[in-house]
């Protein structure tokens, strides 16, 4: 039997960053925009921007930064009401109490996507923008979205923290709204520790985005935009200071060229597991939407026909066992529970969504992991479901 991996551990950071992280404690040069030119944050923007197919890139310190720019990018008035999906990270809603306006949830449905008739029905005349959380990875029906958002004139920001590498009628999550943002926080497919970026086609809102991060006096000549686009904004937009420092652009350079094995490992991981799983009658991974190819560096599941007890007795026996699941639903402070977010200044009761994060669970699966090593978690999880709710046929059966 292989022996249970750690699940935690993220992919050695490739040997190149070594030399670039030398240089930059050689010449101290740690500031993004000291360099008159190709300090390693613009390499990083010039870059993810090219292989994301988009016109513009800002690299900032984190993408709930990235999020908050992007509202106030879009020069949001106070208070003004953002539709965002009920299942995310606490992160969401606070990017946008952070912009001073107000977060309005819309169900999620069993299979972790928005509910569309309750998107659509939230979509009132007061909603000035939407963010469309990725939440792990799944993607809602984006062509759905759009066409309600574009036929009410309403711009959508794609939170692709999670989906960097996912497509969608082969487009690159992230490029169908009119701003995407991505996250390198050690938990995503790109591992800087902390950091973020916003991507967009449009020259005027990267412009106001770029000035609000930090580019004070006339630091936006080092970004590649037109640059009567800034002029406008000279000395009129608060500088944030939510910029990246070179020492995480030249960690995360390097990893762009492994992201689509790491993408292509992901996947293979969590399809093994994810069948091994759907043949248990208590376990249930549901399926994509048609249009989508995943890219995942974690799994998600629901457990069926058991009560509250049953579902903290399979969690205990899972951790016993070595594979740590968590219940979105069933802990005091997990950030992705709705209900936990005492900061709303409103807060709906949203039946759906809560069925469904009580009985939702959370496993890493990182990439790095080998076809073995996945079986072997599989084998924990189906055994643990076995054992709790069917005890005469586990072990040895
Ligand atoms: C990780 C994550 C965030 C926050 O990203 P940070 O870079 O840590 O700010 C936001 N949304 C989703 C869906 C995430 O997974």
């Amino acid at each position: 039997m292989t022996t249970l991996p750690n699940m935690h551990d993220a992919e050695p950071i490739p040997a190149a960053a070594r030399e670039a992280i030398d240089r930059l404690m050689h010449s101290g040069d740690l500031f993004r925009y000291t360099a008159p030119k190709d300090a390693p944050v613009a390499l990083l923007e010039a870059e993810f921007a090219q292989m994301m197919g988009s016109k513009f890139a800002l690299a900032v310190s984190s993408c709930s930064a990235a999020l908050f720019l992007s509202l106030k990018a879009l020069d949001l008035p106070r208070d003004a009401r953002v539709l965002i999906p009920g299942f995310t990270f606490a992160a969401v809603p606070s990017s946008v109490v952070h912009a001073d306006c107000v977060p309005v949830l819309c169900e999620v449905g069993e299979n972790y996507r928005i509910d569309m008739a309750d998107f659509e029905a939230k979509l009132d005349d007061d909603i000035q923008a939407v963010i469309i959380s990725h939440m792990r990875g799944h993607t809602s029906d984006m062509d759905a979205i759009m066409a309600l958002c574009d036929a009410r004139n309403i711009p959508v920001i794609e939170d692709a923290a999670h989906s960097l590498g996912t497509l969608w009628h082969d487009k690159k999550i992230g490029t169908i709204g009119k701003i995407g943002c991505f996250s390198f926080q050690s938990y995503k497919m790109i591992n800087a520790g902390e950091g973020g970026i916003l991507i967009t086609d449009d020259a005027d809102l990267v412009a106001r985005a770029i000035i609000m991060s930090g580019a004070y006096e006339h630091n936006w000549k080092k970004h590649p935009v037109l640059q009567e686009a800034f002029g406008t904004w000279q000395n009129k937009l608060p500088l944030y200071n939510l910029r990246m420092s070179n020492l995480s652009a030249v960690v995360i350079r390097p990893q762009l060229p492994e992201l689509a094995r790491r993408v292509a490992d992901g996947r293979r991981n969590h399809d093994l597991v994810a069948e091994a799983l759907n043949s248990s009658p208590w376990i249930d991974v549901p399926e994509k939407l048609a249009p989508e190819t995943r890219a995942p560096d974690s799994l998600q599941f629901n457990l069926v026909g058991m009560d509250d007890a049953e579902v903290t007795a399979f969690v205990e026996v899972a951790e016993a066992a070595g594979v740590k699941v968590q219940v979105f639903g069933l802990s005091s402070d997990n950030a992705r529970a709705f209900w936990n977010w005492q900061f709303m200044p409103e807060m709906p009761e949203l039946p759906q969504t809560r069925a469904m994060l009580m009985r939702a669970c959370d496993t890493r699966l990182p990439a790095r992991l080998t076809a073995a090593e996945c079986d072997a978690v599989a084998g924990v999880l189906l055994n643990a479901a076995q054992s709790v709710m069917n005890p005469a046929r586990a072990y040895g059966t």
